[in-house]
């Protein structure tokens, strides 16, 4: 085993002990909740330490660095998470190489992977291509994500959004999962709580306004604040560091 993976191993272990014990707080399952390995600036090698770890589902934040480690890694048994910002002039290949996109944030977003899906961008056995809505809801001004100024205390700003829902969720080759937020930066993780328990609240209100589309993803969590997003519901937490150590 190489040193790497002897260290992934023992860091997955540890991470995976902190969800059971988050999710047994919240009275949930801890197989509902799958974590994400951040593998973005990690090269290919590291990627394939974390698939003999037992990583299944590794996160990336660029097309052009995830495409290259999915080519290289075309071997390994992994789920391609795409967690960082698409822009439309890399859909297509986004739609070809990505088992679930959590960063979709805008209806010509939607449809330009819908059209590149309808083209036959992605292998047609798979079906349609499994996305999440990425929302700012805690209305920080640089966020990426559907904005939602002020958040959903705003109510004013609901409108607009829920009219681009009923957009997205009409497109015949992508399908809604679920919602996706990054949390705001802050030393102490429980002031993010408010922020999780505002994307469930919303995601449970789109499940009711819309419920062909399956809303059972919750994408939130990170190094910094994985066990409250767990607490607070989430289905995929997306965790870097604790994994592979500081980025360079
Ligand atoms: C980098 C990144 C993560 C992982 O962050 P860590 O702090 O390394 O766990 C999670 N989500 C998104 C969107 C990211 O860009």
């Amino acid at each position: 085993m190489s040193e790497h993976e002897a260290r992934i191993r023992l860091n997955i272990a540890a991470i995976q002990e902190r969800i059971a014990a988050a999710a047994a707080r919240a009275g949930r399952d801890p197989a509902a909740v799958t974590l994400v390995a951040v593998t973005k600036t990690h090269p290919a090698d590291m990627v394939r330490a974390a698939a003999a770890a037992g990583v299944r589902d590794v996160g990336e934040n660029r097309v052009q660095e995830a495409s290259e480690k999915h080519d290289e890694c075309a071997n390994e048994p992994l789920r391609w998470h795409l967690i960082g910002h698409l822009q439309r002039n890399k859909a297509r290949r986004a739609a070809e190489i990505f088992d679930l996109i959590h960063s979709v944030d805008s209806l010509r977003l939607a449809e330009s992977l819908d059209r590149y899906v309808a083209e036959g961008a992605r292998d047609p056995s798979k079906g349609r291509l499994p996305i999440l809505l990425q929302v700012n809801v805690a209305g920080e001004t640089q966020k990426e994500g559907f904005d939602l100024p002020g958040g959903l205390a705003n109510q004013e700003q609901l409108p607009g959004f829920i009219e681009a829902v009923a957009q997205i969720v009409a497109l015949e080759h992508i399908e809604v999962r679920g919602l996706m937020t990054i949390a705001p930066y802050v030393e102490e993780p429980e002031q993010v709580r408010p922020v999780f328990r505002a994307l469930r609240g919303l995601r449970d209100e789109l499940a009711i306004r819309f419920p062909a589309a399956p809303w059972h993803e919750l994408s939130m969590g990170m190094t910094g604040d994985f066990e409250i997003a767990v607490e607070e519901g989430a289905t995929l937490v997306r965790v870097g560091r604790a994994i592979f150590g500081e980025r360079v």
